[in-house]
C-alpha cells in the first residue's frame, strides 16, 4: 500500500486533481473492487458510490455480463478499423440501437471515445454542415455559463466554468456564453441568448450547445419551459441546436435521454458515460435525418475527422449489452422511481436541518445546496468550504460524493447507480443527514 502511494506520487499525473495535494497527502483512496452501488478500497473499506464514479457507472459495478461481452468480442475481433468505410457488426448494431432509442429524427451516429471528443466532433460537424452549404461564416458556438462540455480544444472553449480556461488560455475562437437559466428566469436567460446570437449577427452562429441539466455546474435543472424556448429561438434564427446528453443519457434522469423530460428534440446530441456504464471508453454524436441528408448530398470526398477508436468493436459490444440490461431490468423506470424517493428524502432533510437550502432532482440526478440562511438564501463565505466539509464527513461515513463550489454556492451532487433500491437510498440519506448535522454543529 505504502509502495503504491509512493509510486502514484512519482509517476501518475491525475486528471482534474491537485498535483500539490497528491504530493503532500498521497492518493486519497486506492480502489480495488466494485459491486453494485459499492466500491471497496485496498484496505477493505466499502463506500457507496453516490456519484456513479463520474456520473457514468449507470448499471453499477461488477456486472459480469459486460465483462463477458468485452471478452467475447475481444476474442473474436478485438479491433479493426472503421476508417475508409471499413465496418464491423458491433458498431453497426450499436448505431442502430442508439438510433432506435433516441427520440424522433436522431438516427445517425458518429462514434468517439468519450464526452470531450463527442463535443469537439459535434462542433466540427456543425461548422462543416454550414461550410458545405456555402455558409462558412457560421462558426460561432453559443453555450451557457456554468456549462461543462469537456477538456479538448472545442469542448474546453464551450465550457462555461472559467477555471477550465486557466490552464492554457482559450483554446479556440468563436465561442460565447449566454446566461444559464439557473442564475435567472427563462425569460432573462432567453433574452441573454438572443443578445448573444445577435451580437455579431445570427448569420455568424453555427449552433447553440447546452446540457439538458447542467451537471458539473451543480446539477442545475432548467425551468420547465427553458429548453423548448431555446429550440424556438434556434429555429427562429436558423441556428442548429445541440444537446449534450453526456451525463443525462441512458436512464440517468428517469428517461432514456434527459431531453425527454421536457419533450424537446434537438438537431444533434452528444453522448458518452452511461452508454457503456463506464466499462469501456465510448461516446458519440447522433445527428438528425436532415443533417445526415445534407452530409450525404454535399459532403464531398473524405470527411477528415475520425478517431482510431471511433466505433471500437469491444466498446460497441459492451455498449449494446449495457443498453440491453437497462431495458431488460427496467432501469429507466427504477431511476425515475428512486429519483422521486431520493428527492422526497432531500426535502425531509431540508425540514430537519438548518443549513439545507434548495434541493432538487430529476431521476437519479440531484443536488442539495447548503446555505447559511435558507429563508433569505444567504450563502456561506467560500472560506468556510462548507460543501467540502460535508463531502469529507460523508467520506468518513463511507459515501463518495462530489461538491460543487461555484462562486459562493455550496452544492452536494448526487447521481448514484440507477440500480439503487429503496433501502440503499435510505442509507445514503441517513449518512447525508448525519454528515450535514455534524458540519452544522461545527459551524455553530
Ligand atoms: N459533457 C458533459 C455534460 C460532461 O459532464 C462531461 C464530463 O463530465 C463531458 C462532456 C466530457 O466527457 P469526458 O470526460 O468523457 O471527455
Amino acid at each position: 500500500m505504502e509502495n503504491l502511494i509512493e509510486l502514484d506520487k512519482k509517476h501518475f499525473i491525475h486528471p482534474t486533481s491537485s498535483i500539490q495535494q497528491q504530493q503532500e497527502k498521497g492518493a486519497k483512496v486506492i480502489f480495488e473492487q466494485g459491486e453494485g452501488i459499492y466500491l471497496t478500497d485496498k484496505n477493505g473499506n466499502a463506500y457507496i458510490d453516490a456519484m456513479s464514479s463520474l456520473w457514468n457507472v449507470n448499471i453499477g459495478h461488477g456486472r459480469k455480463e459486460l465483462a463477458e461481452a468485452a471478452a467475447k468480442q475481444m476474442e473474436k475481433l478485438a479491433f479493426s478499423s472503421a476508417f475508409s468505410t471499413f465496418s464491423h457488426e458491433p458498431a453497426i448494431k450499436l448505431a442502430e440501437k442508439i438510433a432506435s432509442i433516441a427520440p424522433g429524427h436522431l438516427n445517425a451516429v458518429f462514434f468517439t471515445s468519450g464526452g470531450s471528443e463527442s463535443n469537439d466532433s459535434a462542433i466540427k460537424l456543425v461548422r462543416h454542415y454550414w461550410r458545405i452549404q456555402d455558409q462558412p461564416n457560421r462558426r460561432k458556438i453559443i453555450s451557457l455559463k456554468r456549462g461543462y462540455h469537456g477538456v479538448a480544444a472545442g469542448s474546453t472553449s464551450a465550457t462555461g466554468i472559467p477555471e477550465f480556461w486557466g490552464m492554457a488560455g482559450h483554446m479556440m475562437t468563436d465561442f460565447t456564453h449566454a446566461e444559464s437559466p439557473y442564475e435567472s428566469s427563462t425569460e432573462q436567460a432567453i433574452a441573454s441568448l438572443r443578445q448573444v446570437i445577435e451580437a455579431d449577427g445570427a448569420e455568424k452562429v453555427a449552433a447553440v450547445l447546452v446540457e439538458p441539466v447542467q451537471g458539473a455546474g451543480g446539477v442545475l435543472i432548467p425551468p420547465d419551459d427553458y429548453l423548448q424556448e431555446v429550440k424556438n429561438v434556434c429555429e427562429e434564427y436558423g441556428v442548429l441546436f445541440i444537446l449534450d446528453e453526456v451525463i443525462t443519457g441512458f436512464g440517468r434522469t428517469g428517461k432514456m435521454f434527459g431531453m425527454e423530460n421536457w419533450g424537446v428534440v434537438p438537431d444533434m446530441i452528444t453522448f458518452a458515460k452511461g452508454v457503456t456504464s463506464g466499462y469501456f471508453p465510448l461516446g458519440g454524436v447522433v445527428v438528425s435525418d436532415h443533417i445526415h441528408e445534407v452530409l450525404k448530398e454535399k459532403s464531398k470526398g473524405t470527411l477528415f475527422h475520425g478517431f482510431t477508436y471511433s466505433g471500437h468493436p469491444a466498446a460497441a459490444a459492451v455498449g449494446l449489452r449495457n443498453i440491453e440490461i437497462i431495458e431488460q431490468e427496467n432501469l429507466v423506470e427504477n431511476s425515475r422511481k428512486m429519483g422521486s424517493f431520493m428527492l422526497e428524502g432531500f426535502r425531509k432533510l431540508k425540514g430537519n436541518l438548518d443549513i439545507v437550502g434548495e434541493v432538487r432532482a430529476v431521476g437519479l440526478l440531484g443536488a442539495v445546496e447548503l446555505v447559511q440562511d435558507p429563508v433569505t438564501n444567504k450563502h456561506f463565505s467560500p472560506d468556510l468550504q462548507v460543501a467540502a466539509q460535508v463531502i469529507e464527513a460523508l467520506h468518513e461515513r463511507g459515501v463518495i460524493c462530489r461538491a460543487v463550489s461555484y462562486g459562493d454556492s455550496d452544492i452536494i451532487c448526487f447521481a448514484p447507480p440507477i440500480i439503487i433500491d429503496e433501502n440503499q437510498v435510505n442509507t445514503m440519506l441517513e449518512k447525508l443527514h448525519d454528515s450535514i448535522l455534524t458540519v452544522q454543529k461545527q459551524l455553530g
